[in-house]
C-alpha cells in the first residue's frame, strides 16, 4: 500500500494541461471531503471536544459541500484530459460518498463523558487551511522552484500529519494529564493568579520566553546525546524542505516536546486565552519556518526564527550542523553560542552520511531502537 502510494503519487509532474493537476485536486478534495463526512456521520467518535468550540457545524457543512463540488468538477476535467481516467473517477467517487455520508447531523452536542475519540475534524480542517495557505505561497515564492509540491517523502509526512492530529487525545494522555495529576497540588496559586492577571500580550511573550528556553535545551540535547539523536534524526531526514516536512516527528519527540512545552505553562499558570493564542500562533509558525519559501526578513531574522534561520538548522552543510536550535527566539542561540546565519540561504538538507534514516513511518519509528549495524 505504502509503496503503491509512493510510486503513484510522489514526484508527479503537475504541469497544467495534462489532467494531472485536476486529478490531484480531485483526489485531495475528495479524500478531505470523504474523511470530513465521517465527522457528520459519527460526530461523537470523530470530532474533538476542545476543537468543536472553534468552528460551527454550519461552517463545516459549507466547507464540506464546497470540497465535494471541487472534487467532482476537477475529477470530471481530469477524466477528459488525463491519459488514465481512474484518478478522476476515484476523485468523483469519493465526492459522491462524501455527499452520502455528510448528510448526517453534526449539530448534536458531544456525548458527555465519552472517553475515546479521534480528531478527524481537527485533521481535515487544519489540512484544508494549511494546504490552501502554503501550497500557493510555496508556488509563488519558492526558495527551490524545481521542488515539486508532491516531492519525495510527502506520503510519509502526510501520515505523520494525520497521526499528530487524529491522535491528539493519545498524545495529551501522555503529556498534559501526567503533569496535571502530579503537580496540581504543588503549584503556588497566588503566584499563578498574578501571572494570569497580566495583560494578554505580556503573558503571550512570557510563554514564548519560558517555553523556548526549555525547548532550546531539549533540542540541543537531542543533537548532542547519541541515543536521543536517533529519535530526532527522523525529523532531519527530509531532504527537501516544505510546510509538510514540519510534521515528520518521531512519536518520542512529540511526547517530549509537548511535555516540556506544557510544563512551564502549567506551573506558571498562564490564562487559557493566552495559552490558546500562543498555541495557534506557534503551530502556524513551526510550519512556516519549514516552508519552501525564499523570504529573508532584514532585521526580524535576528529576533524571531524565520525560514532562513531554521533551514540552516536542517542543512547538511558542515558549518551549519548543530546550529540554530531555537524554535522561536534566536537570542538563545546567540547567548549559548550556536547561531549560524551567513549571508546566503541553505541549499542541501538531510542527515549526514553517518546517520542513515530509513524511509516510511514504521521503519522510522523503529529506527532509534535498532542497533547500528557494523559497517
Ligand atoms: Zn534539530
Amino acid at each position: 500500500m505504502s509503496r503503491y502510494l509512493r510510486e503513484q503519487f510522489e514526484e508527479v509532474d503537475l504541469t497544467p494541461g495534462r489532467g494531472r493537476l485536476s486529478a490531484m485536486v480531485s483526489l485531495a478534495f475528495g479524500m478531505l471531503a470523504f474523511t470530513g463526512s465521517f465527522c457528520f456521520l459519527f460526530p461523537d467518535w470523530f470530532t474533538t471536544p476542545e476543537f468543536r468550540a472553534l468552528y460551527s457545524a454550519t461552517w463545516l457543512r459549507v466547507a464540506l459541500y464546497a470540497g465535494i463540488a471541487v472534487a467532482f468538477v476537477a475529477g470530471f476535467v481530469s477524466v477528459l484530459r488525463h491519459e488514465n481516467r481512474r484518478y478522476g473517477l476515484v476523485g468523483m467517487l469519493l465526492a459522491c460518498m462524501a455527499a452520502l455520508f455528510g448528510s448526517g447531523q453534526l449539530d448534536v452536542p458531544p456525548v458527555a463523558g465519552r472517553s475515546v475519540y479521534a480528531g478527524l475534524d481537527y485533521f481535515v480542517l487544519t489540512l484544508l487551511v494549511l494546504g490552501l495557505v502554503f501550497i500557493p505561497l510555496e508556488r509563488a515564492f519558492a526558495k527551490d522552484p524545481a521542488q515539486k509540491t508532491l516531492r519525495k517523502g510527502w506520503v510519509t509526512d502526510m501520515k505523520y500529519f494525520l497521526f499528530s492530529h487524529v491522535g491528539l487525545q493519545l498524545i495529551s494522555f501522555f503529556t498534559i494529564i501526567p503533569i496535571q495529576v502530579l503537580l496540581h497540588d504543588k503549584v503556588d496559586i497566588g503566584f499563578q493568579q498574578k501571572i494570569a492577571s497580566l495583560p494578554l500580550w505580556v503573558q503571550f511573550i512570557g510563554i514564548l520566553v519560558a517555553v523556548d528556553f526549555g525547548t532550546y535545551w531539549a533540542h540541543r540535547a537531542m543533537h548532542e546525546i547519541p541515543a536521543l539523536w536517533k529519535i530526532h534524526a527522523v525529523h532531519h531526514s527530509s531532504e527537501q524542505m516544505d510546510w509538510l516536512a514540519s510534521s515528520r516527528l518521531h512519536l518520542g519527540e512529540i511526547l517530549v516536546n509537548r511535555f516540556l512545552g506544557y510544563l512551564p505553562i502549567f506551573v506558571l499558570g498562564f490564562s487559557p486565552a493566552a495559552v490558546y493564542a500562543y498555541l495557534v500562533f506557534i503551530s502556524f509558525h513551526a510550519i512556516f519556518i519549514h516552508a519552501n519559501v525564499r523570504f529573508r526578513f532584514p532585521v526580524l531574522r535576528w529576533l524571531i526564527a524565520t525560514p532562513e534561520f531554521h533551514h540552516w538548522h536542517h542543512s547538511s552543510e558542515d558549518e551549519a550542523v548543530d546550529k540554530n536550535y531555537a524554535a522561536f527566539l534566536p537570542v538563545y542561540d546567540v547567548l549559548f553560542g550556536t547561531v549560524y546565519m551567513p549571508d546566503k540561504l541553505a541549499s542541501t538538507y538531510g542527515t549526514r552520511a553517518s546517520t542513515q534514516v530509513p524511509e516510511g513511518v514504521v521503519k522510522q519509528f523503529l529506527f532509534p531502537f535498532r542497533r547500528n549495524r557494523p559497517a
